[in-house]
């Protein structure tokens, strides 16, 4: 069984469907995210984002995971009965009676736990895997670019554990570049300013926001390319060759420190206040995770304006006229205006990737990658 699994999870491919392969690996998944969700409730000191925890509906949760168990036993049952992929089941049957025998959906929560403790960023991880497969997933169904990619394609595991990872440390991240943004920036911040930015209309404020921080991960963006030390950690986010939701998460947690730091700084320093910022964050959460989406977009002339996958994929391309090229993350004008966007007859870019190819392939050869003298 354990073979079986090994060989499961190295693989890539399409799932084909009527063989209840999809349907197992699905609940076996969701086995895996509520086994770590009951673990979540009896360590929240440890293993939740302060930052989520204060707006948590601990009842609404409880529902969630115990409608997760209930699919994905649900599902196991029905595959068992149905002589479809019975390991699968076994180890989902398995995972959900550890889950049952810590207690549940129904652990209690001491109210008084502490606050303040080192933690991992295990909810955040949980409820971000399953809300952006759930969302982006159905998206690259619905408009996909490449019809013939599954979702397990090439190096999903690579992407998947920088995605495990880079939300783990979210705690060490937001502590690390906040402490950066006032050390480093603190000297910056004028009184007058930040009145002036506080009076300005949600609206006025955001699209302000937006354009600040893109035109600053514009800069940071182009020294990444064009400064040969900063190259070999976004090398990294480059390596990727197959395009689609989780192929953003591949980024150098080196990189997520350095560019967060400096795309921080001046919203910290014009003084946005916190109904701004958490709109950003939205924006850009989904974004980052959309702009390399296997999906195609057609925004008629708003596509000189607007960043979207046909405009960032040919960031990622290997093709001549697109190396350098299509640094923005937001909006589109700002490569218009500095006359680095790619003009290209082709609608989409031919290869995805690294010229040279010589990124090597797994999580941890990627994060020890920029230190070594390897490569261009
Ligand atoms: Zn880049």
């Amino acid at each position: 069984m354990f073979d079986r699994l090994r060989q499961l999870t190295q693989s890539h491919g399409e799932i084909r469907p009527g063989r209840g392969m999809a349907s197992g690996v699905v609940a076996l998944l969701l086995a895996v995210l509520c086994v770590l969700g009951v673990l979540a409730f009896h360590f929240p000191e440890y293993l939740t984002t302060p930052q989520l925890r204060r707006s948590y509906n601990v009842p609404l949760l409880r529902q969630l995971l115990y409608w997760a168990l209930v699919l994905a036993g649900g599902t196991a049952l029905f595959n068992m009965v149905f002589a479809r992929v019975r390991w699968l089941s076994t180890l989902t049957f398995a995972l959900i009676g550890l889950a049952l025998a810590l207690g549940g959906h129904q652990v209690q929560v001491d109210p008084a736990f502490p606050d303040g403790t080192p933690y991992i960023g295990l909810d955040w991880f949980i409820l971000d895997l399953l809300g952006s497969a759930l969302v982006f997933v159905f998206i690259e169904k619905l408009f996909p670019l490449r019809r013939g990619q599954p979702v397990f394609r090439p190096e999903w595991q690579t992407d998947f554990q920088h995605f495990l990872v880079n939300h783990m440390i979210v705690g060490f991240v937001l502590l690390a570049t906040n402490l950066a943004v006032h050390r480093l920036f603190g000297w910056a911040v004028k009184d007058g300013v930040q009145a002036w930015v506080r009076d300005l209309p949600f609206a006025v404020a955001l699209l302000l926001l937006v354009l600040v921080a893109d035109l600053v991960q514009y800069a940071v963006h182009r020294a990444y390319h064009e400064v040969p030390a900063l190259w070999r950690l976004h090398a990294v986010h480059h390596s990727v060759k197959c395009m689609d939701w989780l192929a953003g998460s591949r980024q150098h947690m080196l990189e997520v420190l350095i560019t967060r730091t400096l795309v921080l700084a001046p919203i910290f320093v014009l003084g946005f206040s916190k109904e701004v910022i958490d709109a950003y964050i939205v924006i850009v959460g989904f974004q980052a995770v959309f702009n390399h989406a296997n999906v195609s977009v057609r925004l008629g002339p708003l596509r000189y304006l607007i960043v979207t996958p046909n405009f960032h994929h040919w960031h990622h391309s290997q093709d001549t006229e697109a190396i350098d090229k299509n640094y923005a993350a937001h909006f589109a004008f700002i490569d218009h205006l500095f006359g680095t966007a790619v003009q290209s007859e082709r609608e989409w870019p031919a290869r995805y990737g690294v010229v040279g190819d010589y990124v090597p392939r797994g999580f941890w050869r990627q994060l020890w990658f920029p230190f070594t003298g390897k490569g261009e």
